[in-house]
């Protein structure tokens, strides 16, 4: 069949629709691959919509031309499809982890993400939210039913400021395109965070550290282009053991997130928001619990109504958690 003749081309190594495995039997597709509907499903899902309206690191309503998780997402997904067309990997399920990999991200990014975590016993991590998001709740808590490959490489894409090759390989995503979409959500957040700082005016050129800008370049294309190349390159030389980058080019990444971290999102402004987007959310979160049903979806199924505020309160964009606390706090002639 043709479909499995393309995938023959691949590297020995990638991943093949044709071995991958559902939950629920599913008809086959006469002309799309497995890896290629859990893109599609994705993509035509409402919280992947809800992402334009997520911050980044910027809260969206201060300017048009900044990030959302929306082009976030986009991003990622066109550097790790790049990364897999040129080491001969399944592009289509590297394209379906990308999309999906920040699917349960909260509003507010990850001040939300810290409240959503604080204000239950569940504890939260927004991998894990994306991954529950694709299992039980999105298409009225069917799920998406999506291959364990997909799947897999959503849980574990994240690496937080943890190192970007974890000492226990159980933490890195079983296939290599799941390794791919893992290191180039850091190439992507990384490269553009700076290049929103810099469009924000937190950060001028001269700020960005000088080994940086000699090793991988001095401007975010050329920077993207170097780390990009060297993935590959490394990559390669390793025989596709694993995803690989230089030691150097690691270097200066890590520099660069470590630079972002304390000049950008820990910088004191961002403190001072926080307060006020913690505030935000539990006002919310208090509100919801005095008539949940008002509110909350019926599934998933049996989980405790704590967790379903919180899967509700997660999917909300910046706007609609804002406009919700409006009604909430103020009165009616004011909103
Ligand atoms: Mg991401």
């Amino acid at each position: 069949m043709q479909l499995e003749r393309n995938e023959e081309r691949l590297d020995p190594r990638a991943a093949r629709s044709t071995r991958s495995h559902k939950q629920r039997a599913e008809k086959k597709s006469p002309v799309r691959t497995e890896f290629q509907r859990d893109r599609d499903r994705i993509l035509h899902s409402k919280s992947f919509r809800r992402l334009k309206h997520k911050t980044q690191v910027f809260i969206a309503p201060e300017g048009d031309h900044f990030r959302t998780r929306l082009t976030h997402t986009l991003e990622v997904s066109q550097i790790a499809r790049t990364i897999a067309r040129a080491l001969n990997m399944n592009e289509d399920l590297t394209e379906a982890i990308a999309l999906g990999h920040d699917i349960g991200h909260t509003p507010f990014g990850h001040i939300g993400e810290k409240v959503m975590n604080d204000l239950t016993d569940f504890g939260f991590k927004h991998s894990e939210q994306s991954l529950r998001v694709v299992d039980r709740i999105e298409y009225h808590g069917k799920g998406l039913n999506l291959t364990d490959e997909v799947r897999n490489g959503i849980l574990f894409h994240s690496k937080g400021m943890g190192p970007i090759y974890p000492k226990e390989i159980s933490k890195l995503p079983d296939t290599l395109e799941g390794q791919i979409v893992r290191i180039s959500d850091l190439i992507a957040y990384v490269n553009h965070d700076i290049d929103d700082a810099l469009r924000a005016g937190v950060i001028i050129e001269k700020d960005i550290p000088v080994s940086s800008q000699r090793v991988l370049g001095k401007t975010f294309a050329k920077r993207i282009d170097t780390i990009v190349i060297d993935v590959i390159n490394r990559s390669m030389e390793n025989n596709l053991k694993t995803i690989f980058m230089s030691e150097e080019i690691q270097n200066e990444l890590i520099s660069l997130r470590e630079f972002l971290y304390h000049r950008v999102y820990w910088r004191k402004e961002t403190r001072e928001s926080r307060d006020k987007i913690r505030k935000i959310l539990v006002t919310i979160f208090e509100e919801i619990k005095k008539q949940p049903e008002k509110y909350v979806n019926p599934f998933p199924e049996p989980d405790p109504i704590e967790k379903r505020i919180i899967d509700f309160i997660a999917g909300m964009t910046d706007r609609y958690a804002l406009n919700l606390y409006k009604k909430i706090s103020l009165p009616i002639y004011i909103w």
